[in-house]
């Protein structure tokens, strides 16, 4: 609707709106008739500077909501005319609203946040000790029986105030009876104490297995880091702390319940998650802790139950929904410097690491395909996206389906031809956000020319690939502002700017975040702007982000975040 545009049309498209919600298509043409039907909304929006992320109407001032529906948008004097004695009226004085946020990759681990020794900040840029690691990690081992792992989790390497790397004589100061291991947040790599190594029978002579390493120093020590599946030796070796389970369930329960909060404090609205406990997502929903919106990605187990029965993807409603897979891994990690490479690492041999043939990964791709599920794989570097959309070229080619938005998970290092195929099969990239802020101090190992082509969020969507966000959490901060001053600014934390031709604008960082999410789980008509009919998922900014300086966008607040019309979280 423009401003110009009066108000017996306006009321048309009001009822339009709820028209479109009660029963689609049903009332539509006989607009006119029911305009005097209206309906009382529950909330009215006004004075306020909307960002819609919807094409037909880029801005506006007010909004009215009905049921969790957004039914009319438009300027401040025709929302408030809707207006009866029960709706609540919200002025936002001039503040910014954007649709809710959607993140598209994240493992959601609300457990490990709750429970679990955290060594390093899940939110923030923040250095720590190793010392301070030690003492964490050193009070967990008195609470915890000889022979039993003692874990630290969120170590970020480059976040060190020591200045030199944590190894295994530093974990082997937490307990020699204990075997002790150091997680990196980003996933792939894991630092061992040498109890571990023991229980584990490796030595400095054990030989690298296929898709991983235990890391030597010059004299051919282990120096405790471990990368990719070489970690796998690990499992099964030690005792690992016990729950029955119903202690298991009420652990799950209260992470979603926890982390869920967390979502709606930072604007977001709708989440991908990584696997996690259905049924524990369910139970807490029941009992009113869900906050924020889930595309559920099944992994390996729950995938094979949905093939078994014939789910597929979109089963489900608003709040609960079966989505894409979760990410099947193809390479190694960008933060952790193990995905696959084209070329060496700088001052090396090392090209990083695959951790599946082509041949596996063909036969993965093709069952999930022909089950008409998403496919979604993790593939970082340039060598690992080549094999996922090999795979999705020859599974497309055995059993051609429309409209499938393979999910390619984080895609960071791309090039022209990879651009041209990720086009070619409708794939949604799901790309790392936070990073450009937050992991600036590991571009570093990649050097400028590289990171020209990483998180290249300008060269895809000039391709016209609607690359989405996945903060990838625990291994990037999900912070969707943080998040857009990166993909903005493309300078980090420390000041320095990498790959800044692949800056966008605000209005495309955050449509990348809101409209693109959408998109990336086939929600597009339902969620992702604001516009008449859909949820009425939104946040308001205290700040306009087109306008403050781009160095400040991620310390805008959030207001308000409201999901379905409640207001889930409130400054
Ligand atoms: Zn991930």
């Amino acid at each position: 609707m423009t401003e110009r545009s009066n108000r017996r049309e306006f009321l048309s498209r009001a009822t339009l709106g709820v028209a479109a919600v009660i029963a689609p298509g049903a009332l539509r043409g006989a607009a006119d008739v029911f305009g005097a039907l209206t309906p009382e909304p529950d909330l009215v929006v006004f004075n306020a500077k909307v960002f819609t992320m919807d094409p037909a109407r880029p801005r506006a001032e007010a909004f009215a909501v009905k049921d969790g529906r957004l039914i009319a948008v438009g300027t401040t004097a025709d929302i408030r005319s809707l207006a009866r004695k029960g709706t609540q009226s919200y002025d936002a004085k001039q503040m910014t609203v954007v649709p809710g946020f959607i993140d598209t990759h994240n493992h959601a681990g609300g457990t490990t946040l709750l429970y679990e020794v955290l060594v390093g900040n899940p939110f923030e840029v923040e250095f720590v000790t190793i010392a301070s690691i030690i003492d964490k990690l050193r009070a967990k081992a008195h609470a915890t029986p000889a022979g039993t792992w003692v874990d630290g989790y969120f170590f970020d390497d480059t976040k060190l105030k020591d200045k030199r790397p944590l190894n295994v004589h530093d974990l082997d100061q937490v307990s020699t009876d204990h075997p002790v291991v150091v997680h990196h947040r980003g996933g792939h790599t894991s630092f061992y104490n040498s109890k571990a190594f023991e229980l584990a029978h490796v030595t400095k002579d054990t030989p690298n297995p296929p898709g991983g390493t235990f890391d030597r120093d010059e004299a051919g020590e282990l120096t405790g880091r471990v990368t990719d599946r070489a970690r796998n030796v690990f499992n099964g070796v030690g005792q690992r702390a016990s729950f029955t389970a119903e202690q298991r369930a009420q652990r799950e329960r209260d992470g979603l319940a926890h982390i869920s909060k967390q979502f709606v404090r930072y604007g977001l609205t709708s989440v991908h998650h990584e696997g996690g406990d259905l049924s524990a997502l369910q139970d807490v929903r029941s009992r009113g802790d869900l906050h924020h919106r889930v595309s559920y990605e099944p992994s390996e187990r729950v995938l094979d139950a949905m093939i078994a029965s014939g789910m597929k993807t979109e089963l489900g409603d608003e709040w609960i929904k079966l989505g894409a897979t979760s990410e099947h891994t193809v390479d190694g990690s960008f933060s952790e410097r193990t995905m696959a490479l084209s070329t060496p690492y700088a001052g090396t041999q090392y090209k990083g690491n695959i951790t599946e043939t082509q041949d596996d990964l063909n036969a993965w791709v093709e069952k999930v395909h022909r089950a008409g599920i998403q496919v979604n794989c993790h593939a970082n570097g340039d060598v690992a996206i080549d094999m996922y959309l090999t795979a999705i070229e020859r599974a497309q080619r055995l059993l051609p389906r429309a409209d499938m938005r393979p999910k390619i998970t984080h895609c960071t290092l791309i090039n022209d031809d990879l651009v041209r195929r990720i086009k070619a099969v409708g794939a949604v990239p799901a790309m790392f956000t936070t990073y450009a802020y937050y992991n600036s101090d590991k571009f570093v190992f990649y050097g400028e020319e590289l990171m020209k082509r990483c998180m290249a969020f300008r060269t895809l969507l000039d391709a016209g690939v609607p690359v989405a966000a996945g903060s990838d959490f625990s291994p990037g901060p999900f912070a969707p502002l943080m998040g857009i001053q990166g993909m903005v600014t493309r300078t980090g934390w420390d000041g320095k700017t990498w790959g800044a031709n692949q800056r966008i604008s605000v209005d495309e960082a955050v449509r990348v975040n809101t409209l693109n999410g959408a998109y990336a789980s086939h929600e597009e008509k339902l969620k992702g702007s604001i516009s008449e009919g859909k949820l009425a998922d939104f946040v308001v900014l205290a700040e306009d982000p087109h306008t403050v300086a781009a160095e400040k966008i991620k310390d805008v607040q959030i207001v308000r975040t409201v999901v379905g019309g409640i207001v889930m979280y409130q400054a």
